[in-house]
């Protein structure tokens, strides 16, 4: 490998870490993993060397490892997992297009990562090949959202819509840019995170603000993840006036302790990237071993809300099928009568509002 290599996101892509042969050199690979990644029943496996590089070696528990690394667990499935979890195929307009709220609309580019997490939520279909839009499905849809002027918010999404080529992002943007009703555009992708070196000058400028902006939304779910490389990405991305937001989720040993979530929600901020949400993990086929309770989301909340800047506290969300995302946010209402509200702070002291008057007073 020359050192040039290792910079070119396309021979990241080629010498992604798959069989059990390649994520051995990682990771120790039991017989039992073995054989069930033979039997080829597993969602999509694909590591870049630079996502690897970022591993605590050594670790099998390594937060960075477990989003990536395919587990037997998979196997086992629960009675209430789902394949579609969100229900989101119904809700397929056209082809690439999910269009579940009254004014923005999903459009599905392309099936492919960089990187596959295994909680993906369209594990379903991501990384089948069968979802790339063709040329006349892309026509499809764009004409869809032209002729639907309730739209004003376009989430680009797949797969990873940064795996496209800088021209065809390009294009697709100015296309997008150019319906009237539109306000703006958003992509989601985890390029930054697992593809650093994707993120160059002509990729920069296609995010460009046009007539309407850009917004990158990137996810990240520790700290660890914003290494160097991600860092200059984002900066080159934030230079290029390319307003940045952060997505996380929830997930069982990788995230799910007050003090990671805080360090990653500062990091993501020291980044110039503003927290956005923070998802509890969706229940797809397979991911028992990685999902918390929603109690104990709301528990971490509670422990964010107050004792770090606001800056740093994204919304918390359950996205259920056929209600969409929930937000949730820990009670600090605790009794309404006729008169009184009680209410408790952060730091536990509690307060009646009095209605009469319109004042608090700590009790
Ligand atoms: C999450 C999502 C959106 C965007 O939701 P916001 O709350 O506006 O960020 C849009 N469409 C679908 C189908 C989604 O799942």
């Amino acid at each position: 490998m020359a050192s040039s290599d290792w910079l070119d996101w396309r021979w990241q892509l080629r010498n992604r870490l798959k069989s059990p042969s390649e994520l051995q050199l990682i990771a120790t690979i039991d017989p039992a993993l073995s054989t069930w990644l033979g039997t080829g029943a597993a969602f999509e496996v694909g590591i870049t060397p630079y996502f690897a590089s970022l591993f605590d070696h050594g670790n099998p528990d390594c937060p960075l490892l477990r989003q990536v690394l395919p587990s037997t667990e998979e196997s086992s499935t629960q009675p209430h997992e789902r394949a579609d979890p969100l229900g989101e195929d119904p809700h397929r307009k056209v082809q690439g297009i999910v269009h579940k709220y009254p004014d923005r609309v999903l459009l599905l580019v392309t099936d492919t990562c960089a990187a596959y997490c295994r909680y993906c939520t369209r594990a379903r279909w991501v990384a089948s090949g069968q979802e790339n839009l063709n040329s006349n499905q892309l026509d499809a849809a764009i004409a869809y959202i032209a002729d639907h002027r309730d739209i004003v918010d376009v989430l680009v999404s797949g797969g990873d819509p940064l795996l496209l080529s800088s021209a065809r992002l390009d294009s697709l943007l100015d296309r997008l840019a150019a319906i009237d009703h539109l306000r703006f555009i958003r992509i989601g992708t985890r390029v930054p995170v697992f593809l650093p070196m994707r993120v160059d000058a002509q990729l920069a400028l296609a995010l460009r603000p046009r007539r309407i902006p850009t917004y990158v939304n990137v996810h990240c779910n520790h700290y660890r993840e914003l290494a160097e490389p991600t860092r200059q990405a984002l900066a080159t991305l934030a230079d290029a006036g390319v307003p940045l937001g952060g997505q996380a989720v929830l997930l069982r040993g990788v995230n799910d302790n007050a003090m990671t979530l805080r360090d990653t929600f500062y990091a993501m901020l020291s980044a110039r990237v503003r927290p956005y949400y923070l998802f509890h993990c969706d229940p797809v086929t397979g991911t028992d071993h990685l999902r918390t309770s929603v109690d104990q989301g709301l528990e971490l909340m509670r422990q964010l809300i107050g004792f770090c800047s606001g800056m740093a506290v994204p919304k918390f969300c359950v996205d259920l099928e056929g209600g969409g995302k929930i937000p949730l946010w820990p009670d600090y209402l605790e009794a309404s009568h006729d008169h009184v509200l009680q209410f408790r702070g952060f730091a536990g002291n509690a307060f009646d509002y009095d209605r009469g008057v319109r004042h608090a007073n700590q009790v």
